[in-house]
């Protein structure tokens, strides 16, 4: 779950990490009001869970409250990257000298917690990650141990920090770190950190994406939630228990168990198809849910084949199969089918669905190899 600049910079603010003044502004007249109370210079900020804000437009310096409703009226009538804003920050302008990039974040290959900066922060970080890698730093931090001061003063050296901002510096990574800890956050990155002209130390900009498997712990955290981040279709599914995942194929998959489902879209794959989705219909296999799961499938524009998945263990075939016949009633024939059931009373399962104009196939391989063919064939 991702969290707002405004949400992260409040998190990280309460652990001591400097952040400009500011106010979160839902209409206009808001906007104008705390730049009014603000004085001077401010800058007003789409709050949409995208990167590269700043590029698309979505980040304006201004100089009064009058300028700040007008880039308001016109933020919060748009959507950045597809997305639509709902509210911005808008807050005293800072005077920046200089840009870092600091950031942890959750390495599962080292089982550690990751301190990750840079000297060149900014709005091209991640073309600086992907160019010039070796331009990131980072340090692995012992669990038991937490970040050292001398770790995070090394860490300022690296980056060329003058000398008196070390202290500064590390204040605000061992803030990040258990900022980082406190929210089970995966990843928790400030960027910029910058250097004002009066030589302080800001936090301009921050993010952080919250482990949703630690979530049940965090009810205060999940209240914040922005149901835009995920996109209708994925949230439609969250709500009916299905796990779905889009991805940029023709053949729309239907499987039960997430393990068949990777292994169904690894078998279209090598058949020369390409997976619309990731779909585990979960637990039972009950008309309404199939229901769901295709109305799911079939909401994406580019599916052209759908390839039913299903073994029947616990379920028997035979209701997993007038489950997909009644479903069926349900939703649009809008592409063709083709349904592999395997297990429990597969035979039963498959003599009920030849009533129905469907493709019925025996193994995987089958099938999968009909439903590319279906599809227009291999890429
Ligand atoms: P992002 O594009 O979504 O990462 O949004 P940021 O909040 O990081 O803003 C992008 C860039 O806008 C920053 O790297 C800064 O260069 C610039 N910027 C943001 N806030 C201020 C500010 O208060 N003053 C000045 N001078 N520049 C700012
Ligand atoms: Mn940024």
């Amino acid at each position: 779950m991702k969290l707002h600049e405004y949400q992260s910079k409040r998190l990280l603010a309460e652990h001591g990490v400097p952040v400009p003044e500011g106010q979160v502004a839902t209409s206009p007249r808001e906007a104008a009001a705390a730049a009014q109370s603000l004085g001077g210079r401010v800058v007003v900020k789409a709050q949409a869970l995208v990167g590269g804000r700043g590029k698309a437009g979505g980040i304006v310096l201004v100089s009064g409250p009058q300028e700040a409703e007008r880039v308001a009226t016109d933020l919060l009538g748009r959507s950045l990257k597809g997305v639509p804003v709902q509210a911005v920050l808008v807050e005293r302008a800072a005077d920046i000298a200089h840009e870092v990039y600091l950031g942890v974040a959750v390495d599962r290959t080292n089982c550690r917690v990751t301190l990750m900066a840079s000297a060149e922060g900014g709005v091209d970080i991640e073309e600086t990650a992907r160019m010039r890698p070796e331009a990131i730093h980072t340090l692995a931090i012992e669990p038991y141990a937490g970040l050292h001061p001398f770790q995070a003063r090394t860490m300022a050296n690296t980056l060329g920090l003058a000398r008196d901002l070390w202290r500064g510096f590390s204040r605000v990574a061992q803030a990040l770190y258990v900022t980082a800890g406190d929210v089970e956050a995966v990843l928790a990155e400030i960027n910029p950190l910058v250097v004002t002209a009066d030589h302080q130390l800001l936090a301009v900009d921050a993010k952080i994406v919250l482990d949703d498997n630690a979530l049940y712990r965090h009810p205060d955290l999940v209240a914040m939630r922005d149901p835009s981040e995920d996109a209708p279709a994925e949230r439609a599914a969250g709500e009916a228990g299905i796990s779905y995942v889009k991805l940029d194929g023709s053949i729309g998959c239907m499987v039960n168990g997430a393990g068949l489902a990777m292994a169904t879209m690894d078998v279209i794959q090598l058949f020369g198809g390409e997976p619309a989705n990731f779909l585990d219909i979960g637990g039972g296999a009950r008309s309404e849910r199939v229901a769901k799961a295709l109305g799911i499938i079939l909401s994406d524009p580019n599916v052209t084949t759908v390839l039913i998945n299903i073994f029947g263990g616990i379920t028997r075939c035979d209701e997993v199969a007038s489950g997909i016949l009644d479903a069926l009633e349900t939703v649009p024939r809008r592409v063709p089918f083709v349904v592999r059931l395997v297990g429990t009373n597969e035979h039963e399962g498959r003599e009920l669905l030849r009533s129905a104009q469907l493709e019925i196939a025996v193994t995987l391989a089958e099938g999968a190899r009909q439903a590319v063919a279906l599809a227009g064939g291999s890429r």
